[in-house]
């Protein structure tokens, strides 16, 4: 007799269903994506307080009929892929028709609809994957899914959720990172015995993210938008002194995807450079346009991964973006690169240096402190912003010469400890090792001398 057994079909499915809802926020997710791809204006989404319980997704898009109502609780029943050649062409968020038939699965799902060609609507009612009942109901165009009871039928899984705590909060990024990245959409988001979020359609990312990350962030944050090789990056970066311990705000979204990407994290934490220390990561908000065949988003069945064809290369872009756009943020003349290297003279790599050259702010520093006539600069160890000064008005009083400002007599610098220099500027403090820019004065002094075949 064989050991081996097909499984039941209703074994198949919670298995399935395991892959793509493990959490009520995997469930909020999937389902705020069908609304951004029914096209809808208005989301809003409710949890209870412990949202296994219940929680709630309402949208203003396309609806759908009543036949449409019941196959969309049918696994791998879609509207939005027909064959496999549109894997590589993928524009909407869905195309796996998934996502419906493995909630059900595991709750109990109520799936309200109409389309703007029906006159009623229709209420579909599964428990456990199974449709109990199909009834007509008057309501307006849009689509509203109620997802209770989660995992009732898996208490295996339900035993392994967090507190209800920490699952709201899992659940509010995945709200957070969505309103961010469709500033369009009119969000509202409400958490039983808290506090309602009402996000009203913003006119774009900056906006949205001022209402998000608050309007103190406005001043020290920066839009950024570049293109190359095909690879188009977006977004706000919030200022080095907003930067947060922890990851959970940065947002990714490729082709409008919210995605994790290891990727995308480490060219974001690179092109800050040596703005942040290494334990600091910056609020951020990037978005990537690609060829959707460049990308492909069926690594996994959440979907929550991505993986590029061209790997370096939207690394190197999106680097080189952000770097591009933190530069406003430090004194001109000054170059940060990786993450994790502290200036070693000459390598190019690794901490601040300032440029080469007479009008450098270290050499100025060096000068003024030191009494020296050194033409090169020093090594910098650190900026901190102290205070969130706007960007642009800071680049427009320092960021185009510093040099000039630490040169006016009325400038401050201070020396500690016989070793460090320490001098103000604005929205931050600069500090500068005696002994390394001296170090890097001889560096640059031998270099030049060697270029110019005369050592
Ligand atoms: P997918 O999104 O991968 O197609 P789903 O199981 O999430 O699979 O949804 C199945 C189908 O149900 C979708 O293709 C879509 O046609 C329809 N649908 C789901 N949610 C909505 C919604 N909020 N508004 C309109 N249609 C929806
Ligand atoms: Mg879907």
């Amino acid at each position: 007799m064989s050991r081996i057994r097909v499984l039941d079909p209703s074994v198949i499915g919670k298995i399935r269903a395991g892959e793509v809802v493990d959490r009520p926020a995997a469930a909020v997710k999937e389902l705020v994506e069908n609304a951004i791809d029914a096209g809808s204006s208005l989301i809003a989404i409710h949890a209870a307080s412990s949202p296994e319980r219940s929680v709630r997704v309402q949208d203003d898009g396309a609806g759908m009929s009543r036949e449409d109502a019941l196959l969309a609780l049918r696994p791998h029943a879609t509207s939005k892929i027909e064959s496999a050649d549109d894997l590589s062409r993928i524009r909407t968020l869905g195309f796996r028709g998934e996502a419906l038939a493995s909630i059900a699965e595991v709750s109990r799902l109520s799936l309200s609809t109409r389309s703007s060609e029906d006159l009623t609507g229709t209420q579909v009612e599964a428990l456990g994957g199974a449709v109990i009942q199909v009834s007509g109901v008057g309501r307006s165009v849009g689509t509203t899914v109620l997802v209770e009871d989660l995992f009732f039928n898996t208490p295996a899984r339900l035993r392994f959720l967090k507190s209800r705590e920490a699952e709201i909060r899992v659940l509010s990024r995945v709200v957070w990172n969505y309103a961010l990245t469709y500033p369009r959409v009119h969000w509202r988001f409400s958490v039983e015995g808290r506090e309602d979020t009402d996000l009203p359609e913003a006119r774009d990312l900056v906006e949205r993210w001022e209402v998000l990350y608050g309007r103190g962030s406005e001043d020290g944050s920066a839009e950024f938008d570049h293109e190359a090789g095909g690879v188009h990056v977006s977004g706000v970066l919030g200022a080095p002194e907003q930067a947060r311990a922890s990851r959970d705000y940065q947002t990714f979204a490729v082709n409008g995807r919210v995605v994790s990407s290891a990727t995308l994290a480490a060219a974001l934490r690179q092109g800050f450079g040596n703005l942040l220390p290494g334990d600091r990561y910056p609020l951020a908000l990037v978005m990537i346009e690609i060829d959707p065949g460049q990308v492909d988003a069926n690594v996994h069945p959440t979907k929550r991964e991505v993986r590029f064809r061209d790997e370096a290369r939207v690394f190197q872009v999106l680097r080189r973006a952000v770097e591009a756009s933190m530069r406003q943020h430090v004194p001109s003349g000054i170059s940060f690169g990786d993450a994790g290297q502290v200036g070693e003279p000459g390598s190019g790599a690794g901490g601040y240096h300032a440029a080469s050259g007479g009008a450098s702010p270290m050499a100025a520093l060096a000068n003024k402190a030191s009494g020296t006539e050194a033409e090169s600069g020093g090594a910098l160890l650190l900026a901190l912003g102290a205070t969130p000064a706007g960007p642009a008005e800071a680049a427009e009083r320092e960021g185009g010469d510093v040099a000039e400002s630490l040169g006016e007599p009325e400038i401050e610098i201070w020396q500690l400890h016989d070793r460090y220099l320490l001098a103000p500027i604005r929205g931050g403090l600069v500090i500068v090792d005696q002994h390394a820019a001296h170090e890097r004065i001889l560096y640059e002094e031998a270099r030049a001398h060697l270029y110019s075949g005369t050592a």
